[in-house]
């Protein structure tokens, strides 16, 4: 056996640092399923992480990967040959686009640079042009994983409002949910996808549907293939807390204690724990000289950082330097920003000191890469956490 002293530090953009409450729930006996013990476990979770959704509607939890979830809400709501429109944002909304083709959806997908979010207009003009009102969906990733930007979905919802177009408008939060504000109900939207691996602090293995009235009834008549994601037949024995098939018990054992802690220190600051890790781990990038891969200040994620590294420069090599050096992950560049880009997850149960101790060792890995930058980036994060007002506008100058 070979064993690496000190705690492996799990930065990729999700899976997260799963905290050990959560753990302890998980490695608890499993249960009987059937039994009454489950059945209050079942009604609890399936209450609760309403609260998370922010919806007063259903919410289908799948024994899946968010994957899982995203067939789900392409499968409940729409027919073979249907047009949806979804939006290039980066590789999770590709991933999610080329789903919808597979599954024989007709997908337009608006481009995009995978440096920026949603645009709403745009949408809003798509649906202004469709007077036959042919379009059944609007799908958008809330937090692009894969650059760091996160969209707004209100300003969706508002567009396809003020176009006045009856498209349903199906949203992925898998990365932001538990981790950067998400609001089913307010934002009118109609399934929203979630994950367990994320921000909700589990280990992967579990996904989850929020279900409004109109995607209900939207499924009542639509004819693509379902079987294993049904609504129905979930919702129907949710009513008291059971699932029609063996449902992951011991997650869901953690999921309860993973919603009692978002509760215990309060959605509100858990956000704020987001935002600050965030801008910290953003302050300390600009230092060393490295660009932002999302381009608009207003649509910076709180749930992680894409960082570009200088031409001629491996992410790759860094990431793996670091891995061997720190004992730390950090998430790679995806499809075409393959190697140029590395990415800090800074979401889920993660603390200041973290923060820091990421950015650490981030610093060492460039310093022994080569990679040239101005040193110093880890104390542009202490100064911004320590408040240190006097030191960062030094650093303005
Ligand atoms: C992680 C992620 C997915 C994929 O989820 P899996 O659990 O890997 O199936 C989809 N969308 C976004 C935004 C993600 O971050």
């Amino acid at each position: 056996m070979s064993y690496q002293p000190g705690r492996h530090f799990l930065q990729i953009p999700g899976p997260t640092n799963t905290p050990l409450p959560v753990l302890a729930a998980i490695a608890k006996p499993t249960i009987d399923h059937r039994g009454p013990e489950f059945g209050k476990l079942g009604l609890e979770v399936l209450s609760g992480i309403k609260t998370i959704f922010k919806t007063e509607s259903p919410v289908v939890i799948y024994p899946a990967s968010g994957t899982g979830a995203w067939e789900a809400a392409l499968v409940n709501t729409l027919s073979p040959g249907d047009r949806i429109l979804m939006v290039e944002t980066g590789w999770f909304s590709t991933l999610w686009s080329r789903m919808a083709k597979k599954l024989g959806l007709e997908a337009e997908v608006i481009p995009g640079d995978w440096r920026h979010g949603v645009d709403a207009a745009v949408i809003g003009a798509k649906l202004a042009e469709d007077k036959a009102k042919a379009i059944k969906a609007v799908c958008v990733v809330h937090n692009e994983t894969s650059t760091g930007v996160t969209s707004g979905v209100a300003a969706v919802r508002k567009a396809i409002d003020q176009a006045g177009h009856p498209a349903l408008l199906l949203v992925d939060t898998i990365s932001s949910l538990g981790s950067i504000d998400y609001r089913h109900d307010e934002w009118g939207v109609d399934v929203t996808v979630g994950g367990s691996q994320k921000g909700l602090m589990l280990p992967p293995g579990l996904s989850f549907n929020a279900v409004s009235d109109k995607a209900r009834a939207a499924a009542k008549a639509a004819t693509l293939p379902r079987s294993f994601f049904d609504w129905e037949e979930m919702i129907a024995i949710n009513g008291k807390g059971y699932f029609p098939y063996t449902p992951s018990t011991n997650l869901l054992q953690g999921l309860k204690v993973a919603i009692e802690m978002l509760h215990a220190e309060g959605l509100d600051n858990v956000f704020a724990r987001h935002d600050r890790a965030a801008e910290a781990t953003r302050r300390c990038v600009r230092h060393w000289g490295f660009e932002i891969q999302c381009a608009n200040a207003a649509e910076y994620s709180s749930a992680l950082t894409a960082v570009r590294l200088p031409e001629g420069h491996s992410a790759d090599a860094l990431r793996a330097t670091i891995l061997e050096r720190s004992n730390m992950s950090l998430g790679n560049g995806l499809g075409p920003l393959a190697d140029k880009v590395f990415r800090i997850g800074h979401l889920g149960d993660f603390h200041e000191l973290m923060v820091t101790g990421v950015l650490t060792g981030v610093e060492m890995g460039l310093a022994a890469c080569g990679i040239p930058h101005k040193p110093g980036g880890v104390q542009a994060a202490m100064d911004y956490l320590g408040g240190n007002a006097a030191r960062m506008a030094q650093a303005a100058e």
